[in-house]
């Protein structure tokens, strides 16, 4: 049996642990903060393969959707996972990529069709048939939303009950090497845990965690802003994409927003609040689409980055000069994690070679 450290407990440290210590490996986690207290606890969280290119990329994403799915039997429910799929159409400047993405979609055999303007209103009732005006719409049946810290939350519960091991308020450091051997980790607080593989799973912090810069993953993160209305009446179940306003439902009535352009307008350490302006214009946005929920203002803002490797591809494997030391750094991580877990898993401990992974490999970065 191997001593594991994975480093990270968001969506991808926490599928990767769950699926080492079912795999009968001695797993410990490391987790900085808290459990989902990283870019999972702020994301959009829309598990899709949509707009997912080249051709490997859509089918690593389309094995996440349905590894999400396959949980349902093995858990015996997903609570954490909420379908319905997602209504989308676009601005008129983008109706013929609009159609070539969805078309492009059809032909690789994703659950995507066109559908008319009666069938959005039985979708979404509330919804302002107004706004999409001529625009196509598409329905992607299989796409839907997760709660990703309740997610992690149940993935470390059941990581724990093979015997791994969760350490909170542990910010690693230093990844320590005998030779080209990992031995362990080193710790903010200097204390030192030893082991024989340690799995870097810490999302756009990955760099901070490694002290050697020969060894750190070049990432292009960028910023989000998410924004929540409080409890609206609004029949909203499906993650809606749009050129004025993405939202999906968010809990006992509230809304998440998002809008991509916004996002320029904030910085790393920008401050979010209810009452910035951004906030504010979302929410006017999301008014626009759905009239029905009346003169509301924003009830959070918060503000993430996106862990995304440079070349904007998932970065999972082992890193080479360096023996025993692995990555599992991705945007739409989300989506991807629980399939990524079983994965690394097969990888680290049955030493089986996941052919879906040879385009994600992060040696790509190191040659
Ligand atoms: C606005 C926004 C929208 C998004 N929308 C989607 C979407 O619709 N669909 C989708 O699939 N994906 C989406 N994503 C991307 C997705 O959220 C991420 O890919 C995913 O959450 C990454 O998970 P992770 O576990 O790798 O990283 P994180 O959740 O960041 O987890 C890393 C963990 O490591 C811990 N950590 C960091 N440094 C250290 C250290 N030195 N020592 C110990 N612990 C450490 C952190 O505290 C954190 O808990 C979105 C992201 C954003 C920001």
């Amino acid at each position: 049996m191997a001593k594991i450290i994975v480093i990270g407990a968001g969506v991808m440290g926490a599928s990767v642990a769950f699926r080492l210590a079912q795999a009968g490996e001695d797993v410990t986690i490391l987790e900085a903060v808290r459990v989902g207290g990283g870019t999972s606890g702020i994301s959009f969280a829309w598990t899709n393969s949509n707009h997912k290119l080249p051709r490997p990329y859509h089918d690593l994403n389309v094995a996440g959707m349905r590894a999400h799915a396959a949980l349902a039997e093995e858990f015996g429910g997903t609570p954490w996972w909420h379908g319905g799929g997602r209504i989308e159409w676009e601005a008129e400047a983008d109706q013929a990529a609009h159609k070539e993405n969805v078309e492009r979609l059809r032909s690789w055999g994703y659950a995507a069709e066109w559908i008319s303007p009666a069938q959005v209103a039985e979708l979404e009732p509330d919804l302002d048939l107004a706004v999409i005006g001529d625009a196509a719409v598409a329905y992607m049946a299989d796409d839907g939303w997760l709660d990703p810290v309740v997610y992690a939350h149940a993935m470390v519960s059941a990581a724990r009950r093979h015997g791994a091991k969760l350490e909170l308020g542990v910010r690693v450091r230093e990844v320590e090497t005998q030779g080209a051997r990992v031995v362990g980790v080193k710790a903010e607080d200097g204390r030192r845990f030893g082991a024989d593989m340690v799995v870097n799973c810490a999302g756009r912090w990955a760099n901070d965690a490694v002290l050697d810069s020969g060894l750190h993953i070049p990432l292009a993160p960028t910023v989000g802003l998410l924004v929540f209305t409080p409890p609206v009446a609004c029949s909203l179940s499906h993650v809606l994409g749009n050129p004025i306003c993405d939202m999906r439902p968010d809990g006992a009535g509230r809304l998440m927003l998002h809008v991509n352009e916004i996002d320029a307008k904030v910085a790393p350490d920008t401050t979010p609040g209810a009452g910035m302006p951004e906030a504010r214009e979302l929410v006017q946005r999301a008014i626009s689409i759905f009239p029905g929920i009346g003169p509301v203002e924003p009830e959070a803002a918060r503000v993430t980055q996106r862990p995304i490797p440079r070349d904007g591809l998932s970065a999972v494997g082992p890193v080479p000069r360096i023996e025993g030391y692995y990555l599992a750094i991705t945007h739409s991580g989300v989506t991807l994690s629980p399939f990524l877990g079983k994965a690394v898993a097969d990888e680290i401990a049955h030493g089986k070679q996941r052919p879906e992974l040879a385009s994600f490999r992060p040696e790509r970065f190191f040659n």
